[in-house]
């Protein structure tokens, strides 16, 4: 099989990854960095920016820059600009063309599949958009998997065993945590939960603001009110906030950073550990409550945990990692690098699909159970929750009325018998029902769920063979041939 990928397509940054010799190994990008911040800017020019170029430039070209797109998939999201209207998945789509761009430069071949992880909590919308930028990128998506089952695959979780995981995935601006158990070679996500807010970003605002404090208490300048100034405090900031996890003090220096009418100005300031711990204590305090959410959710205790692991740059932090174990009481695991274990994870799932990985399974569950509404607001489940996936299932129902011609099929997951309790995903018509009177027409409703965890549902009429199927998915998903034009219009600007 040609090459395939694993893509880690964070909200901040993405990483990719691949199986070399039955090891994974993470691909550093054309800069020779392992991490590519997933930004896109569009220069007036024309000129497309990705990665480092573009997160440096985005203070002082906001509106042309999208920092966390991410955060928009699946969702009715357009930007326009230049006369030309984006939709997120064709944002997310340029960010993975350079990775893919990156990859074939580094190894020398090239590249037709991947493997894509998002987080275990997007809908079904949302893993379709991922897919859908995958396709857009011009790669083959051949799986989508959850990010906390990504990270169980890198720390060597074995297909043997059971075992309960915790997943903490601190991030640039999102805050994962995730329950999982391992049980002979089955993933099942337990219960997610987390805060959409809360990442390295807060950390770097909280010493951005300490330092323009300093700043203008020393030189009576705001900072913050100086676009070109702040760019420069919020990449040194980062950079600082970074070497405070390895080293105990440091120093800030940026010559010329402003100017009043008395001269130049320079920013000096020396910030050591604990200043910087006492600084982001809210923060650290924030991470607790949805872990407690997360195990209640799923009916465990923390000492009931068997391994913590850890994900996400931000995890690197020591004071992190403190909070963390001291709430789980005991030590996470720390054989692999955070900020590459997602991606790793995702170049194994390839490694197993392409089968140079032999002793290794994972599979992931389907969360919900799904079936259908039928008379008197009943839900009626045909693939109940926890089933492992890819997965098929029928059932089949009957007419109400005599000569019934039309039937409608809801389409629900929840755990409720109340079909209206459970959360709607779609409805279709079965036309061409054969007349008869009720109860008499057999109806199959068949249920697949591949892989990537998304859902088709079936209807046929027994009788007559007439039939209907539909993929859930909202209605702002691009036709095929929507698809197509806009492949082509990323390959143009992006070559
Ligand atoms: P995401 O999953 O949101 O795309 P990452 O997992 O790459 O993001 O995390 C990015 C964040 O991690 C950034 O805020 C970055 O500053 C922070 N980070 C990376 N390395 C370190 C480190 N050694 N110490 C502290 N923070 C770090
Ligand atoms: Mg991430």
């Amino acid at each position: 099989m040609a090459r395939i990928i694993g893509i880690d397509f964070g909200t901040t940054n993405s990483v990719i990854s691949t199986i070399d010799n039955g090891k994974p190994v993470v691909i550093p990008n054309s800069s020779g960095d392992t991490l590519t911040p997933s930004a896109v800017a569009f220069q007036k020019n024309g000129d497309v920016l990705i990665g480092r170029t573009a997160k440096n430039q985005a203070v002082i070209n906001s509106e042309r820059t999208f920092l966390s797109i991410k955060r928009h998939m699946g969702a009715d999201f357009r930007a326009r600009l230049d006369g030309v209207s984006y939709s997120s998945q064709m944002i997310a789509a340029m960010i993975m063309r350079r990775l893919k761009q990156d990859a074939e430069k580094y190894l020398g071949e090239t590249v037709e599949h991947a493997v894509i992880t998002v987080p275990a909590y997007f809908s079904d919308a949302q893993r379709q958009a991922v897919k859908d930028a995958g396709k857009l990128s011009g790669l083959n998506v051949l799986r989508i998997i959850n990010e906390p089952t990504a990270a169980a695959l890198s720390y060597g979780i074995r297909s043997e065993g059971s075992e309960l995981i915790a997943v903490f995935d601190l991030g640039g601006g999102t805050y994962d945590i995730s329950i999982l158990e391992v049980c002979d070679g089955v993933v099942e996500v337990k219960a997610t939960s987390g805060n959409n807010h809360l990442g390295g970003d807060d950390f770097d605002s909280v010493l951005i603001e300490y330092i323009a404090k300093d700043f203008q208490r020393k030189n009576n300048i705001d900072l913050t009110k100086d676009r070109m100034a702040l760019q420069k405090l919020r990449e040194d900031a980062e950079k600082a906030k970074i070497m405070l996890s390895e080293a105990s003090e440091i120093s800030i220096s940026i010559p010329f950073i402003t100017a009043d009418n008395t001269g130049p100005k320079h920013l000096d300031i020396t910030i050591n550990r604990e200043v910087f711990e006492k600084l982001v204590a809210p923060l650290l305090e924030k991470l607790i409550a949805p872990a407690k959410q997360a195990l209640e959710d799923a009916g465990l205790m923390p000492e009931q945990i068997d391994r913590v692991l850890l994900v996400g740059g931000s995890t690197r932090i020591p004071a992190v990692q403190q909070a963390i174990e001291q709430f789980m009481g005991k030590p996470v695991s720390k054989s692999v690098n955070p900020v590459e274990c997602v991606a790793t994870g995702a170049a194994i799932q390839a490694g197993i699909l392409a089968g140079e990985i032999k002793d290794l399974i994972l599979v992931d569950i389907t969360p919900m159970t799904l079936g259908i509404e039928t008379e008197g607001n009943r839900f009626i489940p045909i693939i109940k929750r926890n089933t492992s996936i890819p997965c098929s299932d029928f059932k089949t129902f009957t007419t109400i009325s005599d000569n019934q011609r039309v039937v409608e099929v809801h389409i629900l997951q929840g755990e409720s018998d109340r079909a209206s309790a459970n959360i709607s995903l779609g409805k279709f018509q079965l036309s061409g029902v054969r007349q008869a009177p009720r109860g008499e027409p057999r109806i199959e409703v068949t249920f697949s769920i591949d892989a990537n965890g998304i859902v088709s549902v079936a209807a046929v009429d027994l009788d007559t063979n007439h039939s209907q199927a539909i993929t859930i998915k909202e209605m702002n998903r691009p036709t095929d041939s929507q698809l197509e034009t806009q492949g082509l219009f990323i390959e143009r600007k992006l070559g």
